[in-house]
């Protein structure tokens, strides 16, 4: 559907896989399909579903390449580096700890090595993360991804905290691109899922030889609810994006160090005004010390202390308690789509009660 924006693919993307007469998808939770001859499209739902061909044909079109489906953010990821098949990976200093603990594991096991990227060679993979949870740092992916070509280095982008709709990890060089479907593209807090999305046939036939026979498919009701919940992506982003903005600003007079991809002054707020359309849903702040980090967040009222982000609520973490590389008194705040300056009396009420206390 190229020419179309965004809004109108997340809604329309789909409309091919399932010819009929229902407006809304269907949920198709038979696990196996009455057989016709050798030539049945479908046969087993761990080889192939309608339901989540639908969102991949969304999330495909929304990325500009073709989506594989998996059942959480970690299970694409690991099928990534799994067909992917690397001797040694490379991961930004500020990487999401389960895909850096996922890798030591890997390493662990002797799949391959963790390396520093300039130790890269043919067939290897430098794993991007950007924005980075939860600093929100920004890597440039078409200046690395060109360098990357040039030496035989394949580039996977985790763009969860982006999602399709704010950059365009393909089109800038990227040789796959991975979500947590769990987190802004279904945004409802509801459903575990991941997707990976190439332009590399090769890839893409690895990916999905992976994912039919490891088993970790996205099940059918996550995709239903994941579906449901892209059609209004770029309408949810519209809002948190421009109230994470506020938000961030609203800090600024406050004894807080403030980690947001556009933030100016830091060493990569001018890429991500050049690779996203805009800042993104999520920020993190940080005091000197974790005991204020505790005490801001027990102080919050309207916004809700949980793990996870992109979701309609607004969240924020400690991240010390799940990540111990985390910086000590860093909070990371997913910003929902609330009323702004209800989320704003919030958050500054909370601050400045951790700051008296
Ligand atoms: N990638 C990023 C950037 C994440 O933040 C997360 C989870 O928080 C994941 C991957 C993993 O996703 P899931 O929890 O769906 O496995």
């Amino acid at each position: 559907m190229s020419g179309e924006g965004p809004s109108t693919r997340a809604v329309h993307a789909d409309a091919g896989v399932e010819p009929g007469v229902d407006v809304a998808p269907p949920l198709h939770l038979s696990t196996t399909y009455r057989r016709s001859g050798p030539d049945d499209e479908l046969v087993y739902r761990r080889d192939d579903s309608r339901t989540v061909e639908r969102l991949e044909a969304v999330l495909g079109d929304l990325e500009g390449g073709t989506a594989v489906a998996f059942a959480s953010g970690m299970a694409a990821i690991t099928a990534t580096i799994r067909a992917l098949a690397p001797a040694r990976i490379s991961l930004p200093p500020a990487t999401y700890h389960g895909t850096r603990l996922l890798a030591e594991l890997a390493e662990l096991d002797g799949h391959l090595r963790v390396v520093d990227p300039d130790e890269l060679g043919e067939g290897d993979v430098r794993w991007l993360e950007t924005p980075a949870n939860p600093t929100c740092e920004v890597a440039d992916i078409a200046a690395i991804s060109a360098d990357a070509r040039a030496r035989g280095v394949r580039v996977v982008v985790d763009s969860t905290f982006a999602t399709p709709v704010l950059q365009q990890p393909l089109a800038l060089g990227a040789d796959v691109v991975v979500h947590a479907t769990t987190k802004a593209i279904n945004g409802h807090s509801d459903a575990l899922g991941g997707v990976a999305v190439s332009n590399d046939p090769q890839i893409l036939d690895a990916l999905r030889r992976r994912r039919v026979l490891e088993g970790a498919v996205m099940g059918a009701f996550d995709a239903w609810l994941t579906l449901r919940g892209v059609r209004t992506l770029p309408l949810r982003l519209e809002r948190q994006c421009a109230t994470a903005a506020a938000l961030v600003e609203a800090l600024e007079p406050h004894p807080v160090r403030r980690w947001y991809s556009p933030l100016p002054g830091t060493a990569w707020s001018e890429i991500a005004r050049r690779q996203m359309s805009a800042g993104g849903s999520v920020f993190s702040f940080e005091f000197d010390e974790a005991a204020t980090a505790a005490a801001c967040t027990a102080a919050f009222e309207l916004i809700t202390v949980a793990t996870s982000l992109g979701g309609v609520e607004t969240l924020a973490e400690h991240r010390l308690l799940v990540d111990e590389h985390a910086p000590p008194g860093l909070i990371r705040l997913s910003v929902g789509i609330e009323d702004v300056d209800d989320l704003r009396a919030d958050l500054l009420g909370a601050v400045e009660a951790a700051l008296r206390a």
